[in-house]
Formats: structure tokens, sequence, C-alpha cells
């Protein structure tokens, strides 16, 4: 595959352990997100005016394989966030043809974009990280402005694809959107699409401070 050229990176942060993978990993956050959610960390990831790094795949391998030592001792490798990287399907597969088979490779993803998309990156990435927010079409429609429709099937289709194994779900408690029965009730749905990896927690807002 030649190079799919230029994309765009609000950052690159290096030696993280065990915060979005396993081993340590280098996150790799892309600029552009289909959602809005009330309490983003990373809004920058898709306001107008943000100060981005252009790379392409290439440079960005040059960039991030002087961890390779770790990656390989750890069983870590490259997280990709943002701002939604799954918007850059065929970036993600140069990556990999790039460093190989030998780091692992997961995305941070809400999973609200095209199963296309979806499908193109099961074929390239190890794990899924996929932050569900929550499976009420009400609440998530509140918190994020996007319907989760969408989501729900690709989540559903990509547990089917390549296992549950590969999935780990996010299901956060939103202050003021949803509540534990709430949470409870969207880890049951899920439950029965065969997911099993859950990551149950709060978010911090600045309404906690
Ligand atoms: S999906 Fe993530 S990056 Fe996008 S708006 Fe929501 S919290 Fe922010």
């Amino acid at each position: 595959m030649e190079s799919t050229g230029k994309d765009r990176f609000i950052g690159i942060s290096r030696h993280r352990l065990e915060v979005d993978g396993e081993g340590v990993t280098t996150l790799a956050a892309f600029y552009g997100c289909p959602l809005h959610c009330a309490y983003c960390l990373n809004p920058h990831s898709w306001r107008e005016g943000t100060k981005t790094r252009d790379l392409t795949p290439e440079e960005l391998y040059d960039m991030v394989k002087i961890d390779q030592l770790y990656f390989l001792a750890t069983g870590g490798g490259i997280c990709f966030g943002g701002g939604e990287p799954l918007l850059r399907p065929a970036y993600l597969a140069r990556f990999r043809e790039l460093c190989g088979t030998s780091w692992r490779l997961w995305v941070e993803t809400s999973l609200n974009v095209s199963w296309e998309a979806v499908e193109k990156a099961a074929a390239c990435i190890d794990y899924f990280i996929v932050d569900c927010k929550d499976t009420n079409p009400d609440i998530y429609l509140r918190y994020t402005g996007c319907d989760n429709a969408q989501m729900l099937q690709n989540l559903r289709r990509l547990v089917a694809l390549i296992g549950a194994e590969r999935v780990i779900v996010r299901l956060p408690s939103i202050p003021t959107y949803n509540t534990e029965a709430d949470i409870d009730a969207s880890e049951a749905l899920l439950r029965s699409f065969g997911i099993t990896r859950f990551d149950r927690f709060v978010y911090k807002t600045k309404i906690d401070k």
C-alpha cells in the first residue's frame, strides 16, 4: 500500500503504562470527531483553531519506533485515539504495514462511524476500546448530540467479526446524564451481544470540583 498522505494529530504521548492498552504504549491522538460530548476531555480534538501536527504514516512510524524495545518487552505498542481514529482506516492499515505484526495496536473509539471503516480497522487493529457512553438513545443524544443506533449496530457486528476478547467497552457514569440503573441496563444489553469486557468508571467533570 502506498502512503495515505498526511493526517492531523493533536498530540503524541509516549511511555504510557497500562492506561490505554497493555504494557508500554504511545498514544497518537488524531484531530476530528463526529461527536460533541458535553464533558469531552479533549475538546481541542474537534474545535476549530486547534494547533495540529500533520504526519504521514511513515513520519509517525519513524517518530514512535524509538520505543520499539519497550513495546516488544512489555507487549505494548500504539494506541490511536483522538478525536476519532476510525475516521482514518486507510491510515491505520498503512501504519500496520510499516510496524509489522510484533507491535500491538489499539484504538480508543466511539464506534459511531461507518461500518466500512470499522471493518477495515478490524483487519489491522488488535484491540478496540469502545467508549459507548450509554446505550439509551435519549441519554446518548443529550450527551453527545448524536444518535447511537449506528454505534450499537457496529458494536454487535464487531464482536461477531473479531470475537469478544478483542473488544473492551467503557461504560461511564456521566453526572447528571445517567444513573447506575442506566449503566446496568447498558451492560445487560451489551452482554446480550456477547461482550464480556467492561470498564465502568465515573467521569470527572467541572461540577465535581
Ligand atoms: S467521542 Fe471522545 S473526543 Fe469525541 S467529543 Fe466525545 S469525548 Fe470528545
